[in-house]
């Protein structure tokens, strides 16, 4: 074992946090652990995954859970393609593996939504076997480690990472080193302000001798923020709110939603929510008024959701949807159960707290 990998695993064991996925590297539990936290940090997915494996506790309970019931528990998640793929890929090994995730990096990365570093994950971490894991924190640590001056993004970078984690995995033991060297990125080698002075690697870090953790790792510039207005309406009947499912194809795929769309330059958001309504769903509205404005991100966009109540003026029954697979007229209550995307979910927290939603048939 390299001075390098005894100094990392001796460091980790010491200092692990006590993620639950770690109490038996159940290989369900790491590859749900490892799918969650791909755009999320890992503390806030905690509670996600254990609501997540107290419903669902296995692969074959995922491969046969209600769609609903899955895209509800990773509501807040984000980027829900993710949770469509574990759905599939467990259906895939019910099918023809036993309800079982394979061993070999191989075989995993043929599953649908398996890239290669969560087959890569699974492989160490759930079965141990010698495969180096190169993800975020690892390219940091290892870009200061090295002193690497290319571009944190190219695939040469992620190259050199990779042979130098796997120069020093020590045979038997790629669960605790992969782990280890992305704990450290976590806990220590932190983006911004890394904690030198506790390093157990500091007397073999380039980047802390030549005083270079603040330019590195070298970054491409950041995406420029799109900014978007939105509006929404909520079309009440008989006491229900109309509720249209997203197509599969589209980024948020499954989730439900008010109708509404993106407020045209020059238009007022009042103004766009009936003409939204009308072409999303053939409804005609009138007389929008305000239930709040909602703000969220993803990605490099900026979204400002300005959201109404809004009279009825046509036939409830002659829906024609453009933009979803499906609406249903649905009581609050099955509203509050359905899975939305950010900025509508906010909409029925806000609305749910106020215990009045306001209601026009
Ligand atoms: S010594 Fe500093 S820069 Fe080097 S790996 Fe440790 S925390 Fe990161």
């Amino acid at each position: 074992m390299t001075p390098f990998a005894h100094a990392l695993i001796r460091w980790f064991t010491a200092n692990a946090r006590p993620l639950p996925w770690r109490a038996t590297y159940d290989p369900y539990h790491v590859w749900l652990a490892e799918v969650m936290v791909q755009q999320t940090q890992m503390d806030r997915v905690v509670p996600y995954f254990t609501r997540f494996v107290c419903q669902i506790p296995h692969i074959p309970a995922l491969a046969a859970a209600p769609e609903a019931l899955v895209l509800k528990l990773w509501e807040g998640l984000g980027y829900y393609r993710r949770a469509h793929h574990l759905m599939a890929c467990a259906r895939v090994l019910c099918q023809d593996f036993g309800g079982e995730l394979p061993r070999h990096p191989q075989l995993l990365r043929r599953l649908p939504g398996i890239g290669p570093y969560v087959a890569a994950a699974i492989a160490s971490i759930a079965y141990n076997q010698d495969v180096p894991v190169v993800d975020a924190n690892v390219l940091r640590v290892v870009a200061r480690l090295r002193a690497i001056r290319a571009p944190i993004t190219a695939a040469d970078t992620r190259q050199t990472v990779e042979t130098f984690c796997r120069e020093h995995l020590p045979p038997g033991q790629a669960r605790l080193f992969n782990q280890g060297l992305m704990e450290l990125g976590a806990l220590v080698c932190t983006p911004r302000h890394p904690r030198c002075e506790d390093c157990p690697m500091a007397p073999q870090c380039r980047a802390a001798q030549d005083g270079t953790t603040q330019d590195l790792p070298v970054r491409p510039p950041r995406p420029q923020v799109i900014r978007i207005t939105m509006a929404t309406g909520l079309i009440w009947h008989q006491g229900r709110v109309l509720v249209q499912r997203r197509r599969l194809d589209d980024v948020w795929g499954g989730l439900w939603e008010f109708p509404g769309g993106v407020v045209e330059a020059g238009e007022r958001p009042e103004a766009a929510v009936c003409r939204e309504i009308a072409e999303e769903t053939g409804l005609t509205v009138e007389a929008p008024r305000l239930l709040g404005v909602f703000r969220h991100s993803y990605m490099q966009y900026r979204v400002t959701l300005h959201a109404f109540t809004v009279h009825l003026v046509s036939d409830p029954n002659h829906l024609a949807l453009t933009e979803a697979e499906t609406a249903r007229w649905a009581t609050w209550d099955e509203v509050r159960a359905l899975p939305f995307p950010a900025g509508h979910r906010k909409l029925v927290q806000a609305l749910s707290r106020k215990q009045a939603h306001p209601h026009r048939d």
